[in-house]
Order: structure tokens, then C-alpha cells, then sequence
């Protein structure tokens, strides 16, 4: 396909995000950018056109919002044609026990992790079952594999990710869309930066680093890089899949 395709990455305003975006428009992918904070998704749509790609912030848009995701959506669609990739990585956590865990904590946690990713892909998957080709990748967690204490809501809400995308692989593979996750493991972010502030990620970002196999700790790239594979035409055989990018962390 020689045209240029249109991606909506979630939480592309920072971190992961940010850098998944600047790495598919490099690739030659129209991006569009949709994150809660829409000035942050602005000055990432800049720094990718300054650079001489192509993408566009659409306002502020939350993703656990269903309203918000399919106007946005549908603008997108409007301005740039058919999505036929979405990375679903806008994501929110919080540390704290288990019994200190409010209603409105949890149902937050799940609407924005895993809500977010339900309206996002059903907003979509018209488009690529009508152009008989989309990709998926949905961003979960390492805390998937092991399990990771005071984060019990998180850890629930990126599992159902997993399973989420499992399931949805065997749906749609036979419309053309491959659907896979990758758990991050440790990336350096402002995410993980506010982790560390909080006390509850059991040492410093610098600690960790040098007791992963790799001996350094994540850098967004690290992920966006799989992700521009996983949304090629080169993986069109990878589908349903858990995409490890952690440096060894879980194997
Ligand atoms: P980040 O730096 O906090 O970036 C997340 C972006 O998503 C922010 O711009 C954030 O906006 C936005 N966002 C939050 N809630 C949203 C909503 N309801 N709708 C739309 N956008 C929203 O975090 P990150 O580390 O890059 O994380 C990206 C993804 O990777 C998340 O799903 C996270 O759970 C996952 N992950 C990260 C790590 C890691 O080590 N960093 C490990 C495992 C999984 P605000 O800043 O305004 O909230």
C-alpha cells in the first residue's frame, strides 16, 4: 500500500506516547494525537510537522469518555480518512493498598486503562474492517506478568487489556486486523518519575535500572519502535500476541 495511512495514538501528548507518535509519522504515517491534555498533544503535533511529518492534535479528549471518543474519531476520519491504526496507550495509575481502594479510585482506573481501549477500538474497527486491513496495539503493563503490589486496580485493569486483545485477535483476524499488546516494562517517564515521587515502587528509577538484565531502565523509543513493527505490513502474521519490551525485566 503506497498511500499514507492515518494512526490515532492515545496519551500522545507524553512519554510513551509521544515518543509513538514521532517514531510512525517518521515512518511516514499521518498521526493523529488525542490526549486529555490537549496542549501537551499540541506542542507534540508540532514538534513532528517542524520536523517535516505529518500530524494533528484534535482538542482534549478523554478517553473514558465514549462521547468524546467517537466525535473525535469521527473528526479525525473527517480531516484525515480512514484510521487504520490505533495505539491505545493512554493510561492513568495510582499507588495505594488495597483496602484504601475507593469505588471512584477503581471504576477511574478501569474507565481510562480499559473503558478507554473498549471506545477507542470500537470507534475504529469500522474502518479497517471496510479497508480489510487495520492494526492494533494496546499498551498493558509488565505488572501484568508478576503482579505488582499497590496497584491491584491497575494491575486488573491492564490484565483485562491483555485479555481484551487476545480475544479481539481472534474476532478480526479474518477482517485483515492484527491485534496485539505490549506490556512496558520500567520506561523512563513522567509516569514512572511520579512512581518514584510516591515512594511505592519499592526503590529509585536509577536502582531498578541496574537490576534489570539490560542494566538500564526503559526508554520510550523502546516501545514506539515496537510498535512501528508491530503496525507494519511486515507483522501482518503476528496477531493476538504479548509483545515483551523490558529489558529483560520478565521473561
Ligand atoms: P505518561 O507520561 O503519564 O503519559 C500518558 C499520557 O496519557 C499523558 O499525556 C496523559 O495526560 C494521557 N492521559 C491520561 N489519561 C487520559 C485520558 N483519560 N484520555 C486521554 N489521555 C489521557 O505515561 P507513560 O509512562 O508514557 O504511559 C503510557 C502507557 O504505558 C500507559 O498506558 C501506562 O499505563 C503504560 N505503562 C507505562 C509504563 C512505564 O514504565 N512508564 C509501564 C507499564 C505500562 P495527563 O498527563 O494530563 O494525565
Amino acid at each position: 500500500m503506497s498511500q499514507r495511512r492515518t494512526a490515532i495514538v492515545t496519551g500522545g501528548g507524553s512519554g510513551i506516547g509521544r515518543a509513538t507518535a514521532h517514531r510512525l509519522a517518521s515512518g511516514g504515517i499521518t498521526v493523529a494525537i488525542l490526549d486529555v491534555n490537549g496542549e501537551a498533544a499540541e506542542n507534540v503535533a508540532k514538534e513532528i510537522t517542524h520536523q517535516g511529518d505529518e500530524a494533528i492534535a484534535f482538542g482534549s479528549v478523554d478517553v473514558s469518555d465514549r462521547a468524546q471518543v467517537n466525535a473525535a474519531v469521527e473528526q479525525v476520519h473527517n480531516t484525515l480518512g480512514p484510521v487504520l491504526v490505533l495505539v491505545n496507550n493512554a493510561g492513568v495509575t495510582e499507588f495505594d493498598r488495597f483496602l484504601n481502594i475507593s469505588d471512584d479510585l477503581w471504576d477511574r482506573v478501569m474507565a481510562v486503562n480499559l473503558n478507554g481501549t473498549f471506545y477507542c477500538t470500537q470507534a475504529v474497527l469500522p474502518d479497517m474492517i471496510a479497508a480489510k486491513w487495520g492494526r492494533i496495539v494496546n499498551i498493558s503493563s509488565s505488572s501484568t506478568y508478576s503482579g505488582q503490589p499497590f496497584m491491584t486496580h491497575y494491575v486488573a485493569a491492564k490484565s483485562a487489556v491483555v485479555g481484551l486483545t487476545k480475544a479481539l485477535a481472534l474476532e478480526f483476524g479474518p477482517k485483515g486486523v492484527t491485534v496485539n499488546t505490549i506490556p512496558p516494562g520500567f520506561v523512563d517517564t513522567p509516569m514512572l518519575r511520579r512512581a518514584e515521587k510516591s515512594g511505592f515502587l519499592g526503590g529509585s528509577v536509577d536502582e531498578h535500572a541496574q537490576r534489570t538484565p539490560v542494566r538500564r531502565s526503559g526508554r520510550p523509543e523502546d516501545i514506539a519502535n515496537a510498535c512501528a513493527f508491530l503496525v507494519s505490513d511486515e507483522a501482518g502474521y503476528i496477531t493476538g500476541q504479548i509483545f515483551g519490551v523490558n529489558g529483560g525485566r520478565n521473561t
